[in-house]
């Protein structure tokens, strides 16, 4: 059997021991830990690159989650941030970009007839919520399992699939996925499975009118992109209006990438409100919540707060206002689903050629990969796919200079700058052919062990 590949870490192991003295587990996100001689530090990033601290380069499909729409360190975002930046910071007062950073929005997405912008993902979607409670003056709300939100505590609720058993009856159970979270908030939180018609009408039917509002990811950006069927969207928003129960969109990973107008574009389906971040701006950040005019007006005194000191920061607002005007102006977002579709056939043929079951889900320009015949279309599903393949795979990937995240259910992130880097994708196919290889030594290996 060949040996893995190696990667040099000296350097950034010899920081992981130094930073996790200092911060736990020596990272700002517990998700950038993986493993105490695996965690990498990043030098630098340019297009849809980035160097590690001991000099490795890798090819980044993980692209900070999405952010990077455009690439690393874009030139013409970061002149138009450097611009920004020259305003002189936060004021606790509004400037006169935000109106037309919020013109370009409303010309891209016409549900955001109002826009108000926030910092980040989770302060956004925490504003919907709130928003939508204040409109509707209820409490509880639904959310789609296999969904992810953010780090509040409303958000925090999911099905725990991996302790259930799947031929039993029963539902799995909802847990929160953090400790610190109050259990009494559990009460407020529905789940549904996605793509279950039934289920979401027999919910609607028993807790409806109870409901302030119902969160759905319609390609879910924190589950493989497990995509919902243009029927269950459409019965959603009917269900919603026979309810008065007002339907946010989360469009923190599809938003300004699946399509000028978002996911809620190739669906038509128009949310009550929706919320937007990764990207936004490139990587700065600000986020945005948007919708109907009559609903945005409730954020006002005496209605839902909102706001921030940071809020319409002005290096992210100029950067962001760039940013849009390339995604709407240019042919970006076709070079990144194009390249999303040449990189997906690839794998396909390397998988194809050594008769391995695999799939996909998602857009091209955020697909989930999966070893499986058929992809999955709820998070319950997904444990029917051979993860732990996967999971293997990835490792060895990084090893070879290309980074996914190592669990399979995040999606693969492309960004303009693959598409325009003529060695991106031969780099990456024979990264991910020798991958694969070790990945099947790997499994036969255990298996005669
Ligand atoms: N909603 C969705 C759909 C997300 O994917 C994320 C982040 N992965 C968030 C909300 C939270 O965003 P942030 O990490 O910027 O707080």
């Amino acid at each position: 059997m060949r040996p893995p590949p190696g990667r040099d870490l000296g350097k950034s192991n010899a920081q992981f021991a130094r930073a996790s003295q200092r911060l736990p587990l020596g990272v700002s996100s517990t998700f950038r830990y993986w493993g105490d001689d695996r965690t990498i530090y990043v030098d630098h990033g340019k297009g849809g690159r980035l160097w590690d601290i001991d000099g490795n380069a890798y090819v980044d499909y993980r692209l900070g989650y999405g952010p990077a729409i455009l690439g690393y360190a874009d030139d013409r975002v970061d002149a138009a941030a450097r611009r920004g930046m020259e305003v002189g910071g936060v004021f606790a007062l509004s400037t006169e970009r935000e109106l037309a950073v919020a013109d370009r929005i409303a010309a891209m997405v016409p549900a955001a007839e109002m826009v108000r912008f926030s910092n980040s993902g989770t302060e956004a979607v925490m504003a919907a919520l709130r928003l939508a409670r204040a409109h509707t003056g209820r409490d509880s709300y639904l959310l789609v399992e296999g969904g992810y939100h953010g780090l509040f505590d409303a958000a925090m609720w999911m099905a725990n699939v991996e302790g259930w058993d799947r031929n039993s009856n029963r539902d799995p159970e909802v847990i929160s996925y953090s400790r610190g979270i109050p259990q009494e908030l559990k009460t407020l939180a529905h789940l549904v499975p996605m793509n279950d018609l039934q289920r979401l009408e027999d919910t609607f039917r028993r807790y409806g009118d109870t409901m302030a509002a119902m969160l759905i990811e319609p390609i879910q950006g924190n589950c493989c992109g497990i995509t919902a069927s243009a029927d269950y969207v459409r019965l959603a928003r009917a269900l919603c209006d026979r309810h008065g129960v007002l339907l946010i969109i989360d469009e923190v990973k599809t938003g300004f990438r699946v399509a000028k107008g978002g996911v809620q574009s190739l669906y038509g389906v128009a949310p009550d409100i929706c919320t937007f971040a990764k990207a936004v701006a490139n990587g700065y950040p600000i986020a945005v919540v948007a919708g109907r005019r009559e609903v945005m007006r409730t954020f006002r005194y005496g209605g839902a707060a909102h706001g921030g000191t940071y809020t319409a920061h002005a290096v992210s607002l100029a950067a962001a206002e760039e940013c849009l005007r390339i995604l709407d102006e240019t042919p970006a977002l076709e070079t990144i689903a194009g390249y999303g579709e040449a990189l997906k056939a690839g794998i396909s043929t390397i998988l194809g050629r050594r008769g391995i079951a695999h799939s996909y889900a998602g857009h091209p320009s955020m697909f989930g990969l999966f070893f499986a015949e058929r992809a999955p279309d709820n998070y319950r599903d997904w444990k029917t796919s051979d993860y732990s393949f996967y999971d293997r795979m990835a490792l060895f990937l990084h090893d070879l200079g290309v980074i996914c995240e190592p669990d399979s259910r995040e999606p693969w992130f492309i960004c303009e700058a693959h598409g325009t880097d003529d060695a991106c994708l031969a780099e990456t196919l024979a990264a991910v052919e020798t991958a694969v290889d070790l990945t099947l030594e790997h499994f036969e290996a255990e298996k005669r062990a």
